[in-house]
């Protein structure tokens, strides 16, 4: 078999959004198990609505889920000589057409064929005139497609599809400002980019069997087509800003991290058995376009969050120390002042969430200005708490040795000695060191901040606190 060329062709009018990254994601794993080719071409004839940011934010977006593509990015804006190469084609060979009816006149043919029931469709007078002079007159190109048959594609989603050529319309392939039109370009760079298969949105089912007249006029291969079905928000209704964040980038501004992303798009949509947990080299191995459903399917923020909280508690803690970065920063904390941060997302990314959630955790780290949880204050601290909290400074001063089993073995040694329970003074110690009656283990924590600051944030909860 030949080698599989897939594309992905956004239109530059946006950010990468989730509908478009799932598609992204889809080609690009099927050219990476099939070990084909992943394009990327940027749809941007519509030059009015296409902006270099939208493009910039496009390739931020795939840099960051890990898409790299092979070959790209091509500009459709680029090609303009080429389409033009294609429309002489199809009018030398008589497969198009010039058409010189106005905007007025289409208008009100179309809504007299409206008025008695017709469909609102080119007459095509046009179509069998003789060859006209060139006297300047503007007109459009049409293609001149065929009335008679069916048109239709065995899609690998969707099964077969079929639409009645009658139901087309001789489509305009170049407007009468001598620019392609949107069917026509994708026709030409799927053609000559050698495209084999063209995995995309079910929103252009629609424009598949105009594709595939042009392609067959052309006389070059039709690429296998396989539409996607639609993401839809909670209420079923299709997924929209209304339901939260679209945006893929917007994902990494709320702490998720991209390899949570990519496990969650690609189950929208498709499944492998009742498993949940995909890496991407897993995926690649496992990913089929068959296995795609049909059915649309809903995006569901809470388990993006699970899968992110999954891949947080996974993670490697030195990544996670560099990806959380710039989110202390901008909590006005600088990590090289203070405890390993490798050391605090350790005690961290059991519990956390997302990336935003380890940083508000691992905040109280670096800063030992917090007040302290009112509530548990007044759980933790009883008259005795002072005393026992000095006492337990002294040993731990004492201490020889300092790792997690040296401090637990304080602790317990401590508590025998006292006749106390844990819980008489491990929240005490807690609320001292974090501020919070939520925080990493105690002795995690006294670990990361060493001796002399445990110290130093035990005495000065006793000034605070212990009267
Ligand atoms: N540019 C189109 C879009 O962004 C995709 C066209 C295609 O995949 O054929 O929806």
């Amino acid at each position: 078999m030949s080698q599989i060329r897939l594309r992905f062709a956004p239109s530059p009018t946006g950010y990468l959004h989730v509908g478009g990254a799932r598609t992204a994601l889809f080609n690009w794993l099927l050219a990476r198990k099939e070990q084909g080719k992943f394009i990327l071409r940027i749809e941007d004839t519509d030059v009015a609505r296409s902006t270099q940011e939208s493009v910039d934010a496009i390739l931020e977006g795939m840099a960051w889920l890990g898409l790299d593509w092979d070959e790209g990015p091509f500009y459709q804006s680029d090609n303009f000589p080429l389409y033009k190469q294609y429309v002489q084609k199809l009018l030398d060979a008589g497969k198009a057409y010039k058409c010189y009816c106005s905007a007025e006149e289409l208008e009100a043919k179309r809504e007299k064929a409206m008025k008695e029931g017709g469909k609102p469709k080119y007459d095509g007078t046009c179509r069998n005139l003789p060859p006209q002079p060139d006297d300047g007159r503007p007109y459009v190109v049409r293609f001149k497609a065929p009335q008679e048959g069916s048109t239709s594609w065995n899609d690998l989603i969707k099964g077969t599809i079929s639409f009645e050529n009658a139901e087309l319309d001789d489509l305009i392939i170049q407007r009468t400002d001598g620019t392609p039109t949107y069917n026509f370009v994708v026709v030409i760079d799927d053609a000559t980019m050698n495209i084999t298969t063209v995995i995309r949105g079910d929103d252009h089912v629609n424009n598949t069997p105009r594709q595939i007249l042009l392609y067959e006029a052309l006389e070059v291969p039709v690429p296998s087509f396989a539409h996607v079905p639609m993401i839809l928000g909670a209420d079923k209704a299709r997924l929209s800003k209304r339901h939260g964040a679209t945006s893929v980038m917007a994902y990494r501004d709320m702490g998720f991290l991209p390899e949570a992303m990519v496990n969650y798009l690609v189950r929208l949509g498709w499944s492998y058995g009742d498993e949940e947990i995909f890496g991407l080299q897993d995926l690649i191995q496992k990913f089929s376009i068959e296995s795609v459903g049909r059915s649309a399917s809903v995006f569901n923020p809470d388990k993006l969050l699970w899968l992110n909280a999954h891949y947080i508690k996974n993670g490697d803690p030195v990544r996670l120390a560099g990806l959380v970065t710039p989110f202390l920063k901008d909590r006005g904390v600088d990590p090289a002042g203070g405890p390993d941060l490798v050391a605090v997302v350790k005690t961290l990314q059991e519990r956390a969430k997302t990336m935003l959630e380890l940083a508000d955790g691992a905040v109280f780290y670096y800063k030992d200005d917090f007040d302290y949880d009112e509530s548990g204050v007044a759980k933790a601290f009883k008259p005795e708490t002072p005393s026992l909290l000095e006492a337990l400074l002294a040993k731990l001063d004492s201490l020889e040795s300092f790792s997690m089993e040296s401090i637990e073995g304080l602790f317990k040694g401590f508590c025998e000695e006292k006749g106390i329970k844990l819980g008489q003074i491990g929240p005490a110690v807690r609320l001292a060191l974090s501020g919070t009656t939520a925080s990493p283990g105690i002795y995690e924590m006294i670990l990361v901040l060493g001796k002399g600051e445990t110290r130093k944030r035990v005495e000065r909860a006793l000034a605070r606190l212990g009267k």
